[in-house]
This record gives structure tokens, C-alpha cells and sequence, in this order.
């Protein structure tokens, strides 16, 4: 398995020369371009936040319980005074780090479902929806993010899979095939919920149009 520095640096080094060939072939702004950059990037380290101390863990952890907070505040500051409003906020972001990471934690196996391929399509997914209707991204593009997530996640994926196998005794380790994962037979259902969920979304999924500016 390969440590986070070597992930850091190959989805880094994917993500840049991805950008640069959709910079060449494709109308975008310097934005786009630094935001595709930033989410094939970001995509290509999430794969670990399924181990359960990792820097990714911590990471996404940490700024969900901001963001709680956050949520928190813009939802009640006309309703409750300024104490009480901290105090709730603060609780809120207590009981991300403290209640739902252990959760996390405790339910999601180290290379299992977020080391897989479909979950890898699931994430492109689900930010081809968050751009589109939330962010109000015109459709081409966040098609374009979709692809730039799911790819930085695969490379993750492939690297790991790369990492398992010892080129220089060409023996295999046991890790071999753990990561990029299609189906697993001992977490059929999670894995049937999975291609489910990919399926549909891309169903009801808005169809990409000829790219404007
Ligand atoms: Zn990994």
C-alpha cells in the first residue's frame, strides 16, 4: 500500500497533466481549471479515509465538524442568543469528531467498499450533482468534474494496486487485489446498494451538451 506522500505526489502529478490536456482541447477558465486540478487532486487521497488514522481521515473529519459548526450558527443566529449559539455549535462539531468519526471508524474496513471501483464512479457521481444543482455549474462541466473526481480516484486505486506487487521478485503480496475492486462476494449487498446507487444516478443524471463558455 502506498503511503500518503506517494499518493499526495502521483495524484498531484495525474491531476496537473490531466488539467493541462483539458486546458488544450477544451474552453475553460483558469477557475475551472484550478478547481478540476484541485478535485482530481483532493479525489486521488480520498480513498484512505477509510483508515481509520489516516491523514485523509483526519483531514475530512476535521472540516466536517467546522462545517457542522457553521451550518449550525447560519441555521440559529436569528433564533438563539450569542452564548447558547456557541455552546450548541461547538456540541455540534463535538459530536462529529466524537460520535460520528468512532462510527466511521468502527464500520468501515480498511480496503474494503472505499477502495473499490464503483465507489470511485459513485463519488464522480455524486459531484456531477452537487456541481450542477447545488453549485449551479453548467452541465458539460460538471461532467467534466465527475470524470476528474472518479479519475483521481481510480489512479489512487491503481497505485495501491501497483504498491502490491514486488516488480523486483515479481512475487505478489496479499494486498494484491484489494483496491481496485469490482465486486466482492463476502459484501454483496454493500456492493449490489453500490452499482444501485451508480445506476440510478446516472439514469436521472443530466446529459452532458456540447461545451459553451
Ligand atoms: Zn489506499
Amino acid at each position: 500500500m502506498a503511503n500518503f506522500r506517494t499518493h499526495l505526489t502521483v495524484a498531484a502529478a495525474g491531476a496537473l497533466s490531466a488539467t493541462a490536456l483539458v486546458m488544450q482541447t477544451v474552453p475553460i477558465s483558469q477557475m475551472q481549471a484550478l478547481l478540476l486540478f484541485l478535485l482530481a487532486l483532493h479525489a486521488g487521497l480520498l480513498p484512505d479515509v477509510d483508515s481509520d488514522h489516516s491523514i485523509p481521515a483526519r483531514i475530512l473529519f476535521t472540516i466536517l465538524s467546522f462545517a457542522t459548526a457553521i451550518a449550525v450558527i447560519f441555521h440559529y443566529y436569528t433564533s438563539l442568543n450569542l452564548l447558547p449559539l456557541l455552546v450548541s455549535s461547538l456540541l455540534a462539531a463535538l459530536f462529529v469528531r466524537l460520535v460520528l468519526l468512532p462510527l466511521f471508524a468502527a464500520t468501515t474496513e480498511h480496503r474494503g467498499l472505499f477502495h473499490s471501483v464503483p465507489m470511485a464512479l459513485l463519488f464522480g457521481i455524486g459531484s456531477l450533482f452537487a456541481g450542477h444543482y447545488l453549485l449551479g455549474w453548467q452541465v458539460s462541466f460538471a461532467w467534466l468534474a465527475a470524470a476528474f473526481v472518479t479519475g483521481g480516484y481510480l489512479l489512487h486505486l491503481l497505485l495501491d494496486e501497483l504498491y502490491s506487487v514486488n516488480f523486483i521478485g515479481a512475487s505478489i503480496k496479499t494486498s494484491f487485489g484489494t483496491a481496485l475492486t469490482l465486486f466482492s462476494s463476502q459484501s454483496w449487498r454493500s456492493y449490489m446498494l453500490l452499482y444501485a446507487a451508480v445506476g440510478y444516478g446516472l439514469w436521472i443524471a443530466p446529459l452532458p451538451q456540447q461545451f459553451t463558455q
